[in-house]
């Protein structure tokens, strides 16, 4: 029977349709071969446009060839971009490696933010704006009695597929160089500095030997425990999240919509951000540690609740996980930075982000650079980006943090929270 290499794979479905036994099931995100069915024919295998089918498992090879750059980026999202595009630009040789098949795909994001921070790193362009934010709405829903407070709130809301594909393509420009469907699978690690990292393509194994490791693998980081950083997130620290995006509402295609109430949302929160002026990601977070059901169940009932909602129709369903801590270690060790979710700097009480992703990204590449022109880059020198991290947005971040673990999941519709997390919202 053929084996699926999934490294390879990239899910087209090609090989489905060349199938006479009907043996080939393509499960989203997986290809799966009825044993019983497949004939052995071979005919999905020469159908299939990438290798990823073979008449039997192959022994992983590893390729002796190295190649080497100043800096490796793990990761293509925000953090990783910015960080690549900074590198590049103070002309040093970046990689940056992505495991998926596609730069900002799929999108885990509600994809909302805040003006001043965009334009820090990007001009507005019309292909990765969805939607202009001018004002803001937030509702507490405590024992079924709602009251709705009126914000100020001006941002956008993007098109993070197109957007994310921009910030590399802007790295790019820089000079970086881009690999895609790659994997960084372990760090190399010499005398406790780390000095590059291990990756695989699918077809091949193979290092990559740089001065600093920027690791801006998301959510799901794993660098960072590799080379010994406790960085497990608490239940408490993190947001779970399902959101879909409605089509045919009827909504102020200016305004972001948020809904607070403990049996809504608990520790969290449900929005409704537009996208244009009938369709809105309609999504919501619920604390890991206080949900009673997964958060696609507590989704689905708040848009049933909500009749100009529930007339929608849904045109994606995404899921992901927010982390809402700080990093409670350090963020920057010999060789290697965390950036991003990585690092945990998203905002604690709105989970935003994105901002803050491409802020640190920037730090982190800057201090590299001159870790790099200096011949150090010891935790001492490549230190800089976390302290000043740690004395600009991150101490806002902790104190996010603060107001996040003194309010209750109960306390969240008072008028002292409410006017916090308006405040937060503001600066996503
Ligand atoms: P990511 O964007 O997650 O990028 C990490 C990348 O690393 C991924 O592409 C991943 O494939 C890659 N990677 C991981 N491991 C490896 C590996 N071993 N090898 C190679 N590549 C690897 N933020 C906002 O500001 N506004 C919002 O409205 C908002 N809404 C959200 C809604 C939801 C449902 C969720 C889940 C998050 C939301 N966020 C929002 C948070 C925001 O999406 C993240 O904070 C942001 O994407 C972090 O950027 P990043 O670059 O650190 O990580």
């Amino acid at each position: 029977m053929p084996v699926v290499r999934a490294g390879l794979c990239t899910y087209c479905g090609g090989c489905v349709s060349l199938c006479p036994a009907g043996a080939l099931n393509l499960a989203e995100t997986r290809l799966l071969i009825d044993e019983v069915l497949c004939t052995e024919c071979g005919l999905c295998i020469s159908g299939c446009p990438t290798g990823a089918l073979a008449e039997r498992e192959l022994p992983g090879t590893f390729q002796s060839r190295q190649r080497s750059c100043d800096i490796v980026v793990v990761g293509g999202g925000p953090a990783g971009a910015t960080a690549a595009r900074f590198a590049a630009e103070a002309g040093l040789r970046v990689l940056l490696v992505e495991k998926r098949q596609e730069i900002g795909s799929p999108v885990r994001c509600a994809e909302g933010i805040n003006t001043e921070m965009l334009l820090r790193f990007a001009e507005p362009e019309q292909s990765w704006i969805a939607s202009r934010v001018q004002r803001s709405q937030i509702a507490t829903v405590d024992a079924g009695e709602a009251k709705t407070f009126g914000g100020q709130e001006t941002g956008y809301v993007l098109e993070r597929r197109v957007f994310d594909r921009a910030l590399v393509e802007k790295a790019i420009a820089a000079g970086a160089t881009v690999m895609l469907k790659t994997a960084i699978e372990s760090l190399i690690i010499d005398d406790g500095a780390v000095r590059g990292v291990c990756a695989s393509d699918g077809r091949a194994r193979f290092e990559v030997q740089a001065r600093v490791v920027i690791a801006a693998d998301g959510v799901e980081s794993r660098l960072g425990e590799w080379a010994g950083v406790d960085c497990l997130l608490r239940p408490s620290d993190c947001l779970v999240c399902a959101q879909y995006l409605l089509a045919g509402i009827d909504l102020d295609p200016e305004c972001c919509y948020y809904y607070l109430g403990e049996d809504l949302a608990p520790g969290g929160y449900a929005w409704v951000f537009p996208k244009g002026s009938n369709k809105a990601n309609v999504g919501l977070g619920v604390q890991a540690d206080l949900g009673q059901a997964p958060a696609l169940d507590y989704l689905l009932r708040f848009i049933e609740q909500h009749a100009w909602l529930a007339q929608g129709s849904p045109v994606s369903l995404i899921t992901g996980n927010v982390p809402v801590g700080i990093p409670h270690y350090p963020i920057v060790r010999d060789g290697l930075m965390l950036v991003g979710d990585a690092a945990r700097q998203a905002d604690p009480l709105t989970g935003g982000g994105i901002a803050n992703a491409m802020l640190a990204g920037q730090l982190a590449a800057q201090a590299a650079a001159h870790a790099l022109e200096q011949g150090d880059t010891s935790e001492t020198l490549l230190g800089e980006y976390e302290r000043r991290w740690r004395e600009g947005r991150g101490r806002q971040m902790e104190r996010h943090y603060r107001l996040k673990e003194h309010f209750s999941a109960a306390d969240r519709c008072s008028a002292s929270f409410v006017r916090a997390f308006a405040v937060a919202t503001v600066g996503k």
